[in-house]
């Protein structure tokens, strides 16, 4: 069985739409959600309706959780606030409603799917270091656990010690722990502008990374008509 796990989609549909064909290409039959379906990008309702078409696990994460609300956080940047406040107005009552009600952490199967951490997923944290990463192995009940909200494709293994896994293609061995970020496709900022995604192979135990090239001048073109920061257009190309 193949999952496609994707993140950070930010309502950047051509991104979507990309990795869905490609999931399905590579034989993808389930699909799991880690949240911020929504947020930067011109496309949020349609992206919020193509996941829901997917009926695939989906757990919340902090743009998902501030368009559905009418609350400003002091966490956002100027940036992220004002394409929030674009978002809010794009978005059905129904369509909010379907963010505001779903969960912070979710098991599919037997792994585990979070936006932002597994110790305090309220809170938003980032996991970038192998010190953050401890913190969540000791709330991470399955031995694989998926998670998005850094943009950045990055993996976890923890054996005697916690430490990085650089490889595209991660063997999961028994008896260790895994914590991996998928990167994301609607906003990648690993320097890599192609949208990220991550396959895993149930019956093979491998965790694969994707990066899917999209339409991103179609995408760049309705940030700039839909009046949202030209910044959200320049840093697509640039990855970051
Ligand atoms: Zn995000």
């Amino acid at each position: 069985m193949r999952f496609a796990i994707l993140s950070d989609i930010h309502g950047n549909l051509e991104a979507l739409e990309a990795v869905l064909a490609d999931a399905r290409a590579q034989h993808c039959t389930h699909y799991v959600c880690l949240g911020d379906i929504v947020g930067y990008n011109a496309n949020p309702s349609e992206c919020v309706q193509l996941i829901q078409e997917l009926e695939c696990p989906v757990v919340k994460g902090n743009h998902d959780e501030q368009a559905s609300s009418n609350f400003s956080t002091e966490d956002f940047n100027e940036l992220a606030e004002e394409a929030i406040g674009w978002t809010r107005e794009h978005l059905s009552r129904e369509e909010k409603e379907w963010l505001a009600d779903l969960r912070l952490t979710r098991q599919v199967r037997d792994f585990t799917i979070v936006h932002a951490t597994l110790d305090t997923p309220h809170q938003w944290g980032y996991v970038f270091s192998d010190l953050d990463a401890i913190a969540s192995f000791t709330y991470q009940h399955t031995s694989l656990c998926f998670f998005g909200h850094t943009h950045w494709p990055t993996a976890f293994v923890r054996d005697d010690t916690v430490r990085r896994i650089t490889t595209d293609q991660i063997m999961m061995v028994p008896g260790k722990k895994y914590f991996i970020n998928t990167g994301s496709v609607g906003q990648p900022r690993d320097r890599d502008w192609r949208a990220a995604y991550r396959i895993l192979h149930t019956d093979h135990h491998v965790v694969e990374q994707r990066r899917i090239e999209y339409d991103l001048a179609t995408t760049q073109r309705k940030i700039r008509a839909a009046g949202l920061p030209e910044r959200l257009a320049d840093r697509l190309a640039q990855g970051r």
